[in-house]
């Protein structure tokens, strides 16, 4: 993980106690460069991850999880990461493996996930969640940032996957991970928190939202106007350059 400045560290500090209380409103995102204003959304992002990672070592400690360093059946399927978790996960990494693992896994993970957005993206704006889950059954390319079996952007890692945990034999992901896959019952409030600090990203670069409260499909950049893409290149160019 790249080090914070001292407005990052503080955004995220306040962020990770307001997600603990509604009453509390998020930070003020203050910005004059892009630099300064991806790493608001970076520190934005880290403190809701802490809070995931809370609510999930509070309901099921990491001692009672099978899960495991080098355990990677959950990571060959879609991996939903809204666009500014994608900025704050390629803004918090200071390392060469992910752009190593990007660059490697990138082409198969498009080749297997373009053929399906179009009607990917229409079955999620219309909430049509069991088209949703035979759609995903078919794309099965590895996460670009799987390397070596290893998750290249750990402390990174988006919503989805610091919540999908299992405390069931391990092998028996490699069969379904879906169905071994432990459902938190903090799961609302999780889900809530990220509603309240996407929501809040959005107004503060006055980002508009798609239909469905969604601000884009993992890496579909073309969904989002204005200023989160320039947002979202500026913090690609930074971190990650790959060969199409
Ligand atoms: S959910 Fe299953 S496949 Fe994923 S890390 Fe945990 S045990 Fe391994
Ligand atoms: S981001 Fe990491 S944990 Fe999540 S699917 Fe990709 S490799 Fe796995």
């Amino acid at each position: 993980m790249v080090s914070e400045t001292k407005q990052e560290r503080a955004i995220r500090k306040e962020t990770f106690s307001s997600l603990f209380n509604e009453s509390e409103t998020l930070p003020e995102l203050q910005f004059e460069t892009p630099e300064e204003a991806t790493g608001c959304i970076a520190a934005l992002m880290r403190g809701f991850w802490k809070f995931v990672d809370d609510c999930v070592e509070r309901e099921l400690p990491q001692h009672t999880q099978t899960c495991a360093k080098g355990c990677s059946y959950c990571c060959s399927q879609p991996i939903f990461m809204d666009i500014f978790e994608a900025v704050a996960c390629i803004y918090c990494m200071d390392n060469g493996d992910v752009a190593t693992a990007f660059a490697n896994g990138f082409p198969a993970w498009q080749n297997n996930f373009a053929p399906q957005q179009p009607v990917l993206w229409k079955a999620l704006q219309e909430d049509k969640w069991d088209e949703l889950g035979a759609l995903t059954k078919k794309l099965t390319a590895p996460c670009p940032f799987l390397l070596n079996d290893e998750c290249t952007c750990y402390k990174a890692r988006p919503m989805v996957c610091r919540t999908w945990v299992s405390k069931k034999f391990r092998l028996l992901c490699r069969m379904n991970p879906s169905s071994i896959k432990y459902t938190l019952k903090s799961q609302d409030k999780v889900h809530d928190a990220y509603n309240r600090v996407l929501l809040h990203i959005a107004t503060s670069f006055e980002i508009p939202l798609a239909a469905g409260g969604w601000t884009t499909l993992p890496l579909a950049y073309n969904s989002v106007d204005g200023n989160g893409v320039e947002l979202l290149k500026h913090a690609i160019a930074k971190h990650i350059t790959y060969s199409r």
